[in-house]
């Protein structure tokens, strides 16, 4: 069996359409319900916040546990994440009203806080499929050696129930895989134990995902391969090609040319330019 490992936010849906909505809705959240300031307030930081990331996206990152784990220009997602933890860390007074909301924190009160309302807010959303994951999708599923699995950090609720509106047999979800969450003890069983993928000279990335190898370890358990296709590097590819796994990134309006740039160079990497390529592309591994 050939397992093709989906991520779900970006690659099967135009996260880039729903970011605004996302956004919108958290910081109301933030400003009625945990800041306790004025919305214009909070909208004026996050804008000028973001486009202090703009300005040197490299040397800003999506942090949980003082650990960086991607970049903040890789998704749409990720640099409204980003935007608002640099934000509510910046000021004093934000970080406190967090504490405050979030006292029994599960990692630091900020990524709770941003993982909080990123879960929240998206799981409000009938998701907004690309044009081609429909037709994708049923052909993976036709495919009598192939079975399509959907890979998300959220909860398999939200992913199900959206899955669902598209009337196909049903689809496993490899859910809640933490790939955010790294493991400083843990020595990756690939990469000769190295834990840093060197992508260039500005962008490493940490390979402790411990979860989500052990989540990957699982599906390769009875003897299956895998390939795993995302629209983002850092977080779901990063540790695949390091593996030996090979992996598509899906070039979307906001992937950036040193993501696409480092793919391109592996020979266990492709890009796809739309999901609707992906059967070429597992036709050939
Ligand atoms: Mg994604």
């Amino acid at each position: 069996m050939l397992k093709i490992v989906l991520d779900y936010d970006g690659t099967l849906t135009a996260e880039e359409l729903q970011v605004e909505e996302v956004a919108r809705r958290s910081l109301l959240e933030l400003a009625e319900e945990i800041l306790h300031v004025s919305l214009e307030e909070v909208e004026a930081a996050y804008q000028k916040t973001r486009a202090r990331l703009l300005a040197a996206p490299h040397e800003h990152h999506w942090e949980v546990d003082s650990a960086r784990v991607s970049y903040c220009d890789e998704g749409a997602f990720i640099l409204n994440t980003v935007t608002m933890q640099t934000m509510l860390s910046g000021n004093p007074a934000y970080t406190d009203a967090v504490a405050a909301r979030f006292p029994n924190a599960e990692y630091d009160v900020v990524a709770t806080c941003t993982n909080h309302l990123f879960h929240t807010h998206t799981a409000l959303l009938a998701a907004t499929f690309r044009p081609a994951a429909p037709d994708t999708l049923r052909w993976l599923i036709a495919q009598p050696q192939v079975e399509p699995l959907v890979l998300t950090n959220s909860l398999n609720d939200k992913v199900s129930g959206n899955l669902a509106r598209l009337s196909l047999s049903s689809i496993r979800v490899l859910g809640d895989t933490r790939q955010y969450e790294l493991d400083p003890d843990w020595t990756p069983p690939f990469n000769n134990g190295e834990p840093f993928l060197i992508v260039d000279e500005l962008h490493t990335i940490d390979l402790r995902r411990r979860i989500y190898h052990e989540a990957l370890a699982h599906e390769r358990a009875d003897g299956s391969r895998l390939a795993v296709v995302a629209d983002t590097l850092s977080l779901p590819g990063a540790l695949p090609l390091a593996d030996g796994i090979p992996f598509a990134l899906l070039r979307t309006s906001y992937t950036p040319d040193w993501c696409v740039a480092y793919v391109e160079r592996c020979p266990l990497g492709e890009v796809l330019n739309d999901l609707a390529d992906l059967p070429v592309w597992v036709n050939q591994i």
